[in-house]
């Protein structure tokens, strides 16, 4: 059945009673009023004293910021409402696990210059500000989001533009933070021109959660200066059902009116939407407001956050929940980023069960098992004749594909066979 988006309502909620709605529905008075301490939280949800003692506890090392109007979705009673987990900090985040890794992804190692890292071929981030509007309590950039609500200052960025410019290969610059869109329209816009100036730079990307935690920052004018630089893409974050609401939907229209394509990227939480059923209503719910699910996020090793950890297998049965069972456009990829700076790596059920160069069995999401008769006079395709493959920029340089296309051997930096070979006793 077709789900019905509501508004969120605040004005049963003591705090919120008298604002008037010309303030609720802007952006910078919801930034201004996030709720950072314990007395106002308490206005919102009730807290046992236990949950007051661990959360005064956790708030001595961790920020907490909640926009107002998320606030208002949480369920007052009930400590396990999905939103409320998101965005209460618990206790559990002092606990470092013996795998956790304070830059799982290698964000830091993989940085040629402040701000920006560069690890894919073609592709850098740009992180232009520590600040969010909301702190997500799962968020694998807690070592640097949040500890000084900074932006980077324009002599940095001119020096990240810099890099970018020197390195003609980079052609997809993901806009990213903190939260980009906590920035003024004015020096969205001046990121974007900048950016836009150097020939190389094809598309552009924002990473922002603003769309879920805070939508009525997607304003007219914040879109039509978006528009003015196109290709740009935008990301946004949503992992629950309960996050789709009309003032969401709102936003992402807006965006997606101005031309702006819309993807989502959640991560799988434990107790929040490690369930096939509830990643089925989202996905289902993300196509109706114009979003596509874009990928599932395996929850990252960072420090302090093992608590939402899930199974890989998780994602496993979710995607075999879903692909076959619901249209494909809903099916988001599930990738787990791979600690070390290894980078997303795509993991799903096993769909080939086997090939030889006649044929190849699969099996589909029912479990018929098929056999594909693969051509007999197809001999690959002719480089030699072909344009695109005379283009060095879209050669790729490293990886199996490089051996794919060029031959070679990949060896692994320490092998004992070959630390014998070379007399090191390693
Ligand atoms: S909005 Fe993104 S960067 Fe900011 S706290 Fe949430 S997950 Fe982290």
């Amino acid at each position: 059945m077709k789900r019905e988006f509501k508004n969120v309502e605040y004005k049963h909620i003591p705090l919120f009673k008298d604002v008037t709605t010309d303030d609720w529905n802007n952006w910078k008075w919801q930034m201004r009023n996030a709720i950072r301490d314990i007395p106002t939280l308490e206005k919102v949800i009730k807290l046992t004293d236990e949950e007051r003692d661990h959360l005064s506890q956790t708030l001595d090392k961790f920020k907490m910021a909640i926009t107002p109007y998320y606030a208002a979705l949480m369920d007052k009673e009930n400590p396990d409402c999905p939103v409320r987990m998101m965005a209460v900090p618990q206790l559990r985040e002092l606990y470092v696990a013996p795998s956790d890794l304070s830059d799982p992804l290698h964000e830091d190692v993989d940085s040629p210059v402040s701000g920006l890292t560069h690890r894919y071929p073609d592709r850098a981030l740009l992180m232009v500000t520590r600040e969010c509007s909301m702190y997500c309590r799962h968020c694998t950039r807690r070592r640097i989001v949040g500890e000084t609500d900074t932006n980077t200052g324009k002599d940095q960025l001119q020096k990240d533009f810099e890099y970018i410019r020197n390195n003609p290969e980079l052609r997809d610059i993901i806009i990213s933070g903190g939260d980009p869109l906590v920035l003024s329209d004015d020096q969205i816009d001046y990121i974007l021109t900048e950016l836009r100036k150097i020939d190389h730079v094809e598309i552009i990307r924002i990473g922002s959660r603003m769309p879920v935690v805070l939508p009525q920052r997607i304003t007219d004018n914040l879109c039509q200066i978006i528009k003015k630089h196109h290709p740009v893409y935008v990301n946004t974050h949503f992992n629950h059902p309960k996050e789709v609401t009309i003032e969401a939907q709102r936003a992402c229209e807006k965006l997606a009116d101005a031309g702006i394509q819309l993807g989502n990227q959640s991560v799988l939480l434990k107790g929040i939407n490690d369930c096939s059923n509830i990643m089925k209503g989202l996905v289902h719910d993300l196509l109706m407001i114009r979003v596509k699910p874009y990928y599932i996020y395996q929850c990252d090793l960072s420090e302090g956050i093992s608590h939402f950890r899930t199974t890989i297998s998780k994602g496993i049965e979710i995607i075999e929940n879903l692909r076959g069972h619901t249209s494909g456009m809903a099916v988001p990829t599930f990738v787990v980023d791979a600690p070390g700076g290894g980078g997303k790596i795509p993991v799903m059920p096993d769909y080939l069960i086997s090939q030889t160069e006649k044929r190849v069995v699969l099996r589909n999401y029912e479990g018929m098992i098929s056999s594909y008769e693969q051509p007999d006079d197809y001999h690959g395709h002719n480089r030699e004749d072909c344009e695109f493959c005379q283009n060095e920029f879209l050669w790729a340089k490293d990886g199996v594909a490089k051996l794919l296309n060029e031959g070679g051997t990949l060896r692994p930096r320490e092998l004992r066979r070959e630390m014998r070979t070379n007399g090191d006793k390693g």
